[in-house]
């Protein structure tokens, strides 16, 4: 029986072995650390029934540990340097599926009835590439899949905003677009001597649920997502010259302070301080009345 992929040792000589040199620019940092990596799938809730889907495999760390718990794990992986080297580490395993592709231009719904049961739970778990964290979460959660919930590992920082709340500075339009879909809530704080090659900036990892209904209403979430942005705009401005200089010339200061007032919400505040139902009843009051 073999050590561990995410052992120090173990990694360093499936590197050299195959001849890889990772790439900075894909986010390639390896996780070395098996704890860590048990940690991460126990605050998942990944059982023996259950389906993960993880983006960026790398060299399989994660993933044995995942196959070791989970009835079914599929792994995107855009470089196909590392497929060599995924047949060769996770050949014990024929339950987990690698797919070759971007996950932002993943069909990942297609994906799911090919490979996981309609009743199966299904869980996000990954060590994600942080250059595209974002656009990784927001396109997963829009498309709105039967995924209930994402464990992932990010940056501190990231992770801060996305589980923010009002009146704090991590606080802002990415704190909203997340909790529209999720509870967020950072489960660990890594230190970066787990990784190698260390990133250069700290980790958390995020645990979103999804959430079975939206928090709030709103007519078009399009334009709530808008507004809210807006409102964030400049940090230090007013609720009404953010959402003046939003609407330009065809709307005025008075009519913005009306909206504002009929929706019960001081002009003068600032964005940091609306909680999403605020946010909603003023997308929602600005979109019927301009
Ligand atoms: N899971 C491994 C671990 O924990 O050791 C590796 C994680 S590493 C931080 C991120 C991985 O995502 C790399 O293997 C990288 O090649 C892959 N990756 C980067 N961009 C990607 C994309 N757009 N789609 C899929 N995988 C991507």
């Amino acid at each position: 029986n073999e050590k561990p992929i995410a052992t120090p040792k173990r990694t360093a000589d499936i590197l050299q072995k195959h001849g890889f040199s990772v790439k900075k620019s894909l986010g390639q940092n390896f996780i070395v650390d098996v704890t860590i990596l048990q940690h991460i799938i126990q605050k998942a809730d990944i059982h023996q029934l259950s389906g993960v889907i993880e983006v960026g495999p790398g060299i399989g760390a994660l993933t044995e540990q995942l196959a070791k718990v989970a009835k079914t794990v599929v792994a995107y992986e855009i470089d196909n340097r590392l497929f060599p080297i995924l047949n060769d580490t996770l050949r014990d395993y024929n339950h987990i599926k690698v797919i070759h592709q971007d996950i932002l231009e993943a069909d990942v719904s297609a994906m799911m009835e090919t490979y996981f049961d309609e009743n199966q739970p299904v869980h996000v778990v990954a060590n994600l590439p942080y250059y595209i964290t974002t656009p990784i979460l927001i396109k997963l959660l829009r498309e709105d899949l039967p995924v209930s919930s994402f464990t992932v590992m990010i940056q501190k920082e990231v992770a801060q905003r996305m589980a923010a709340g009002p009146n704090s500075k991590a606080y802002g339009s990415l704190t909203i677009a997340i909790q529209y879909y999720t509870d967020a809530k950072v489960v660990m704080n890594v230190p970066k001597g787990v990784f190698m090659p260390s990133p250069n900036v700290d980790s958390s990892v995020l645990k979103l649920t999804k959430k079975t209904e939206p928090p709030v209403k709103v007519d078009d979430e399009d334009y709530f997502f808008s507004v809210v942005q807006a409102c964030f705009a400049q940090r230090r401005k007013t609720l009404r010259n953010n959402l003046r200089h939003y609407f330009g010339t065809s709307v005025n200061k008075e009519m913005i302070s009306d909206v504002l007032l009929d929706t019960g919400i001081d002009p003068q505040r600032r964005g940091e301080s609306l909680a999403m139902e605020e946010f909603a009843a003023l997308a929602n009051v600005l979109y019927r009345t301009f």
